[in-house]
């Protein structure tokens, strides 16, 4: 029998002593940063660098997002994605990026250095392994990349590690603590920050923009929009262009921890690496699908509990990235040529380097500077085949889980403590806690109307079409939803 501990992120158990208030009023600022993730963060910083006036907005605590449910690796090795980007756009642009995650890596480590930020930075190896025969000649591609850039590699295989059919390994990578790295900048912003504090509109004015918050607003020349999936679908209609990828994870003990980060090419993903604190851990992953594809979250926990190589897990969780058409983030204006309404998503759960990167790039873009990474993560950058094949996919699948999510009998494989119900005209979720007390929602999500369904394990209410989440009292979580699901 598996013991687990806490239902929540390793990272995010630490709660700062100093928080920020939330935003009552109206107030006037040049750049609002809307979301306090790895992205929002590392953008502050950099205009601080620049002595620019900012405000930054977060709708919950600052770091609590994917950044603090991620596996928090550093590294320019990311699975294989450089042969899916190589595929899609060639070899100079494949480089690009690479040449782009090698500085992302630079760019954390000096801030790291300059504002002495405590956050268990670790230098490791990193490696990509598979043990289907098939996927071999995906991993002699990437060291063809790897060579070309005159990137040192080692190559493992059985003899070397009896768990790794076949296998690559970099240096110069990293882990750290994401959350504690966030909070090392807080100190050094002098801008204004609200937490508690959700962006829910904006408007286009003659000069300016609005952003409605619950309570407040803000007037902005300029708005960057930071916050992971952006709220609105116009412009940009970001829902049709990407998709949510989840996975599963949890975190113990371990006796010595080691410095090697570790990820497959294969489906069931497996994802590791270890973390030196007062005690050694391993942070595990396992299981990632396409939201929607998989709706039996009760399963994949299951599994992951299963197959973690231990009996006493300390801390279990999920998290979600947003995945794009031909592999590379977006990053700049929403409309094309406008500077003044940025953004930064897509980061096919590599943002702890596009994060940082994407920081650089939307401040340069802010002031009016050349970057050498600009122009190829363009969000209206042209479209390739590897492009218009996955539109196609995302299509489908956005189609299917509309239908599947609406689907009433889809919710047979619920405990009988949850049902769905129609009152006064709206369809809603009842769910009967260990209290026997009862839970209402509208089931509807506010996002895009798609159905919700219930998360048995973490007792939330999902989105499967693009990953809002909402707490069983219908209290918003994450995701582009900005409305709760609570009946008044
Ligand atoms: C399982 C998993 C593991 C991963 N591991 C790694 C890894 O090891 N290395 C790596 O490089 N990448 C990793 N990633 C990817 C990485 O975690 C993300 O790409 C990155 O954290 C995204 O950062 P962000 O700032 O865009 O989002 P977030 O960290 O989510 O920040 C966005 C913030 O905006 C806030 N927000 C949302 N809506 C609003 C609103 N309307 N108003 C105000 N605020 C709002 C949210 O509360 C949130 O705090 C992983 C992803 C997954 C899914």
């Amino acid at each position: 029998m598996v013991k687990i501990m806490k239902k929540e992120a390793l990272w995010c158990e630490t709660k700062r002593k100093k928080t920020f208030p939330s935003l009552k009023t109206g107030i006037k600022t040049d750049i609002l940063i809307i979301g306090g993730g790895m992205v929002g963060i590392s953008l502050a910083l950099e205009l601080e660098k620049e002595k620019k006036n900012y405000i930054l907005i977060e709708a919950d605590q600052i770091g609590h997002g994917v950044t603090g449910h991620s596996t928090g690796k550093l590294t320019f090795l990311q699975e294989a994605n450089l042969v899916d980007i190589e595929k899609a756009f060639g070899q100079e642009k494949t480089d690009l990026y690479l040449k782009s995650q090698q500085d992302a890596i630079d760019i954390v480590t000096k801030n790291i250095i300059d504002y002495h930020i405590d956050c268990n930075f670790e230098s490791t190896t990193s490696i990509t392994f598979t043990n289907d025969y098939q996927e071999i000649p995906k991993l002699r591609k990437l060291e063809t990349i790897l060579e070309r850039n005159n990137i040192p590699y080692h190559m493992i295989n059985q003899e070397k590690d009896p768990e790794m059919l076949y296998g690559v390994s970099v240096k110069n990578t990293a882990v750290f603590h994401p959350v504690k790295y966030l909070e090392g900048i807080l100190p050094f912003l002098k801008g204004k920050i609200f937490e508690h504090t959700k962006a829910i509109q904006y408007q286009k004015r003659e000069f300016d923009y609005l952003v409605n918050t619950e309570e407040g607003y803000i007037i902005a020349k300029t708005i960057v929009f930071t916050c992971h999936y952006p709220f609105f679908t116009i412009p940009g209609l970001i829902p049709f262009k990407t998709h949510i990828e989840r996975s599963y994870l949890c975190s113990f003990t371990v006796d010595k921890a080691k410095s090697i980060s570790v990820i497959n090419t294969k489906i069931p993903t497996i994802s590791y690496r270890y973390h030196r604190d007062r005690k050694d851990y391993m942070i595990y992953l396992r299981n990632s699908h396409r939201l929607g594809q998989d709706l039996d979250y009760e399963h994949n926990y299951q599994e992951l509990i299963k197959k973690a190589p231990t009996k006493n897990i300390d801390y279990i969780w999920q998290n979600q990235d947003v995945m794009t058409e031909d592999h590379l983030p977006l990053i700049g204006p929403i409309e094309k040529g406008n500077h003044h309404l940025l953004f930064a998503t897509g980061f096919n759960t590599w943002g702890m380097t596009n994060g940082p990167l994407a920081a650089q790039i939307l401040k340069d873009m802010i002031l009016e500077k050349e970057n050498p990474y600009q122009t190829l993560f363009l969000p209206n950058r042209g479209i390739s085949l590897e492009k218009i094949k996955n539109f196609m996919i995302d299509t489908f699948y956005s189609g299917k889980n509309y239908i599947i999510s609406k689907r009433k009998n889809y919710y047979s494989f619920y405990l009988d403590k949850v049902k769905i119900e129609h009152l006064e005209g709206k369809k809603v979720g009842i769910y009967l806690d260990e209290n026997e007390k009862m839970h209402i929602v509208c089931t509807t999500c506010p996002h895009l109307g798609c159905g919700l369904t219930f998360n048995t394990f973490m007792k939330t209410w999902d989105c499967p079409c693009h990953g809002s989440r909402f707490t069983m009292e219908g209290k918003w979580i994450e995701g582009p939803s900005t409305k709760n699901i609570n009946i008044d």
